[in-house]
């Protein structure tokens, strides 16, 4: 057994520990995004495979014998691409991905179905924007007056919204932590991707504790076909019977 582990996210460093401890020969696969990366301890490629084809010839290179998709909920490209190359590779594929995040009472949540929807929820006024989706799709946001705080993981020039703060940490976040950074910008109104999990969950429950509006982009709608699992125990399962699920 050879496992390819998309990863880039928390989950996937946590899976390829414990395959790791389970003598699971896994290599791990990261698009080199960030500049310090975390990784984890079994072997590791950094860069994009060059479209399906790219994958479903490096699946065969690499003697891959199974593909676990845990890269972040909103990578639709990565996931996608990782569906037909599997297909064309009769390699068997599953997604490891947590639960979207669902609202508890008090939170003031509007659920928009992309960037541009999300831009067209703001409101009019210009405001204090706190713009909690990443460094990859600000410009569709740069024409809208607000004044915007980001977090991000490299302290490299922020693209397309040129004056905004920018306070670079990695998470996971904490709500005292979140409840600060609101406080201390004077953050009216949040937008956010429904990545799920506890470590990007923070500023959704400080923004409640604040009554604070949230903008929350929805995830990307797949083929139909996906499997998809929610925990380590479960990817280990799959591994061991990976018929029960499909490709
Ligand atoms: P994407 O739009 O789905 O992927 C774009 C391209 O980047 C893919 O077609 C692929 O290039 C390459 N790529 C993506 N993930 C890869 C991986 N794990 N290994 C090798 N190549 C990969 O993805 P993205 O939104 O740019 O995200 C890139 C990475 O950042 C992912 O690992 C994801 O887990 C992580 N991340 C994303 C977000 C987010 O909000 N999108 C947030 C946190 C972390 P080729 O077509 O050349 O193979």
């Amino acid at each position: 057994m050879r496992v390819l582990l998309l990863g880039g996210t928390t989950e996937a460093m946590a899976l390829a520990r414990a395959l790791h401890g389970a003598g699971i020969d896994c290599l791990y696969s990261l698009a080199g995004r960030t500049g310090t990366p975390a990784l984890p301890p079994v072997p590791c490629r950094i860069g994009g495979f060059g479209g399906i084809d790219g994958l479903a010839a490096a699946l065969r290179d690499h003697a891959i014998s199974h593909v676990v998709d845990a890269t972040h909920p909103f990578a639709a490209q990565m996931s996608r691409n990782a569906m037909a190359a599997c297909v064309a590779a009769r390699v068997p594929l599953v997604a490891f991905e947590r639960p979207a995040w669902v609202p508890l009472p008090g939170d003031r949540w509007t659920r928009v179905p992309g960037i541009g929807a999300a831009v067209a929820a703001l409101p009019r006024d210009p405001t204090a924007v706190f713009l909690a989706i990443g460094r990859q799709e600000l410009v569709p946001f740069a024409q809208t007056g607000h004044r915007w705080l980001l977090r991000l993981v490299d302290p490299d020039p922020v693209p397309g919204l040129p004056g905004a703060t920018a306070v670079i940490a990695r998470g996971p976040f904490t709500l005292e932590g979140d409840l600060a950074l609101l406080r201390d910008h004077a953050i009216r109104i949040i937008v956010a991707k429904n990545a799920g999990g506890t470590g990007a969950r923070a500023k959704l429950d400080a923004a409640r504790e604040l009554g604070l509006p949230v903008i929350l982009i929805d995830r990307p709608a797949y083929p139909a076909g996906r499997s998809v699992v929610a925990t380590v125990a479960e990817v280990l399962d799959w591994l061991a019977h990976p018929a029960r699920l499909g490709v």
